[in-house]
This record gives C-alpha cells, sequence and structure tokens, in this order.
C-alpha cells in the first residue's frame, strides 16, 4: 500500500509518498507560496533529482493536483498513475477533547475539526482545505487524519485543568491539550525499542526542541504532562514564543503600551523568545554561534536551558523517578552544546552525559550517556510523517 502524507498550512504544503511494503519514502517535497503570484513546487523524488517549478498556484486544491501531477510525471514521478496512491494521511494540529486517535475522516470528523477551528485558528483551517482539496482530488482514496493533541488526551485532570472558574472549562474547554504529541509518541516508542524494553515500564521525558518546544513527561507509556498547555505558547522558552509568564503581565503590557488583543498575542508568540531575548535571531544555531563574544546571545541561551532544566526538575518529580531522557527535533538533535548545557548539573538525577558520544553526528537512534549514568539520554531523529503513514496504514488496511 502507498500511503501519501499531508501537512497543509495556509500558504504552503509538505508531502511524502511512503511505500509501506517496506517503510520507505519514495518522493517528498512542499509548494510554497499558495495563493501568492509565484509559488514554488520543490519534489524530491528518491534515486532522482530534485525538481524546482515557479508557477501561479491560487489555491490547496490546484496544489494537491500539482504534487499528483509530480507524483505520476513520466520523468520525475516516482508511481505509474494516481491509482497507486491508495490512502492519504493528514497531520492536524488541534483534535480537541473529541479525538483521542488517528480516525478516517468521515462527513462528522469533517464537522469536528471544523467546530476546532477557535482552537487553532491559524492551523485547523488551513488543515481542513488539505483535506478538502485530496477529496476534489482523490475522491474515492481514504483519508486518515492524525493529531498532535491525540497522544496527550491521556494527562489526568491534575495536569491539563487550569485553576481558573470551571464555568471556562464547560464552556469554552478551556483547559491544557498540548502538541508535538506525534512527535512524543514516535520517540518514545522508538528509544523503548532502541533499549529494548517495554515502553510502558520506563520513566521517559521527551524533549521535542525545534523553533517551538516542548517536553512530555511519559509515564506508563502514556502522556502524564507536557509544557504546552490549551495552546503552543505555554512553557519553554522558545525561537519566538515567551512561553511561560506570569499571566497578570497580559493586562498590564496592554494597558500601558496600549495594545490590542491581536498585538499582545503576536508579541507573545512572534516577537519574544530567543529572538527578543538575544536580539539578534530565534535561530538556535544563530544563537549558539554568536554567544561566545555576544553577551545577549549568552543570555538568551542561559535561559532557554534554564527553563528546559526546570521542567525536567518538575517531571522528574512528578513521576517520582526517570529512566530516560530523549532529544528531538531541530536544536535537540542537531545542538551538542544544548544538550551540554541541558544534562550539566543533573548528577543528582542520574543524568551523566558522555561528551564524546554527544558530540557524535548521526542520524540514527542512538544513547549519549555514560555506561554508568541511571539515567539513559538518547537523541532520537523524530518522524511524524512516518507514524502519520503508519496510522493511516493500519486504519485503511
Ligand atoms: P520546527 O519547530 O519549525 O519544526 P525544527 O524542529 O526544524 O523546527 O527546528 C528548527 C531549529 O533547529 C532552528 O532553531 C535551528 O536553528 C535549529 N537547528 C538546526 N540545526 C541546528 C544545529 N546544528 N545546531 C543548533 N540548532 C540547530
Amino acid at each position: 500500500m502507498k500511503v501519501l502524507v499531508i501537512n497543509a498550512g495556509s500558504s504552503s504544503l509538505k508531502y511524502q509518498l511512503f511505500d509501506m511494503k517496506n517503510e520507505s519514502v519514495l518522493a517528498s517535497g512542499r509548494v510554497e507560496r499558495i495563493g501568492m503570484d509565484s509559488s514554488i513546487v520543490t519534489h524530491e523524488p528518491v534515486g532522482k533529482e530534485e525538481v524546482v517549478e515557479v508557477k501561479e498556484i491560487l489555491d490547496h486544491i490546484t496544489a494537491v493536483s500539482r504534487v499528483i501531477d509530480m507524483l505520476i510525471h513520466a520523468e520525475h514521478g516516482v508511481v505509474k498513475s494516481m491509482a497507486e496512491i491508495d490512502a492519504v494521511g493528514h497531520r492536524i494540529v488541534h483534535g480537541g477533547e473529541i479525538f483521542k486517535n488517528s480516525v478516517i475522516v468521515t462527513d462528522a470528523v469533517k464537522s469536528e475539526i471544523r467546530r476546532l477551528f477557535e482552537l487553532a485558528p491559524l492551523h485547523n483551517p488551513a488543515h481542513m482545505m488539505g483535506i478538502v482539496a485530496v477529496e476534489m482530488n482523490l475522491p474515492n482514496v481514504p483519508q486518515v487524519v492524525v493529531f498532535d493533541t491525540a497522544f496527550h488526551q491521556t494527562m489526568p485532570k491534575t495536569s491539563y485543568l487550569y485553576a481558573i472558574p470551571k464555568s471556562l472549562y464547560k464552556r469554552h474547554k478551556v483547559r491544557r491539550y498540548g502538541f508535538h504529541g506525534t512527535s512524543h509518541a514516535y520517540v518514545s516508542d522508538v528509544a523503548a525499542k532502541v533499549l529494548d524494553k517495554e515502553l510502558a515500564s520506563l520513566k521517559m521525558i521527551t524533549c521535542h526542541i525545534g523553533n517551538g518546544g516542548s517536553l512530555t513527561a511519559i509515564l506508563d507509556g502514556q502522556s502524564f504532562d507536557t509544557s504546552m498547555g490549551m495552546t503552543p505558547l505555554e512553557g519553554l522558552m522558545m525561537g519566538t514564543r515567551s512561553g511561560d509568564l506570569d499571566p497578570a503581565i497580559v493586562p498590564f503590557v496592554m494597558n500601558k503600551e496600549e495594545l490590542t488583543l491581536n498585538e499582545v498575542n503576536s508579541m507573545l508568540n512572534k516577537h519574544s523568545g530567543l529572538l527578543a531575548v538575544s536580539g539578534l535571531s530565534s535561530d538556535m544555531r544563530e544563537i549558539t554561534d554568536a554567544m561566545d563574544d555576544n553577551e545577549e546571545a549568552k543570555l538568551a541561551f542561559d535561559m532557554y536551558v534554564y527553563r528546559v532544566k526546570k521542567y525536567i526538575g518538575s517531571y522528574a518529580a512528578a513521576m517520582n523517578g526517570l529512566d530516560v531522557m530523549v532529544f528531538t527535533a531541530g536544536v535537540g538533535e542537531n545542538s551538542v552544546v544544548l544538550r551540554k548545557a541541558v544534562c550539566e548539573g543533573l548528577t543528582f538525577l542520574g543524568i551523566e552525559l558522555d561528551e564524546e558520544l554527544n558530540a557524535k553526528r548521526s542520524k540514527e537512534p542512538r544513547v549519549i550517556s555514560t555506561p554508568n549514568s541511571r539515567v539513559k539520554v538518547m537523541v532520537v531523529p523524530t518522524n511524524e510523517e512516518l507514524l502519520i503513514a503508519r496510522d493511516t496504514y493500519n486504519l485503511v488496511k
């Protein structure tokens, strides 16, 4: 069975075609600047040359149609015809409280996703455009939706409720949902397999640290707590997001600076984090490259690391112990300095990093702690697309 995985954003669409026989990727690519005058399609067929095409693509329906054209193209294609695409899996950011697992798309599922637009106004409407675009282009192909929030639906009330009036939860579903669930689920599963242990027997913290970042405490094989909340703003300091802050700051700053709701939202989501503290960049590479002779970049890095450590400490306490800690995503997989800084001073928890193993570059999941380290520290490259393809395959087959 061949499964097409789609991650549709408001002006972009990423795709990967998997052959589920051996879970290999046949092609991947992206369509950028959808709805603008010169859209860009970048198609990477495995074993063939990359193709870049600049062309007007006004909507998602046309974008999906271009993707299919590329996949079946005589020269750049990887399958003979559309009929070879057996199923399509979509990444959906918000599944609310309704979706605890991946599901096959039906009219009822689509209505529920629409009802969740208000919880993820930037993401869910774009995902829906992707679903509709596939329906128009591949009318008889089953579609599956995989939610970033689903893995965290196992959190207990003590983790997911805010200490605010109950009516807000009842009326508006104001609670913590957590995100990056597909990634936390994938890397925890791989980590347990590499260690040859049952996931359910391990107390684990998975650190998904990219542009956005979240930590998850995994107990009994399930998400017990995670650092993102009702939206992906809560928790760690991120590239451009503030992460945790005293909520009283919001009305205070709105009043002092005469900001609107949109302006304060944009300040906290797009103009905070590493970017605000360093005054230099939201990109961790630029921060670490600059920090030896730039005090503000160093401060941004130190604050970022300090917050990761605070969450590690609190989750170890919440689980009454820790067996495995996993780093993943852009920063977690690549930044040797960040991993070193995070692990420093955590020997009391049983964390001892092996500096040589930490410095080694590899695309493989691996242990980077010393043989004596009580906690196994690991790097596991994430692969959300593969998990989406697997869920799609399992539901459709
Ligand atoms: P997103 O949240 O957009 O999916 P990614 O997981 O791709 O983000 O992570 C992007 C981040 O990873 C950027 O801040 C980038 O600087 C960082 N990154 C990538 N490679 C390195 C590296 N070698 N060293 C430090 N940071 C890196």
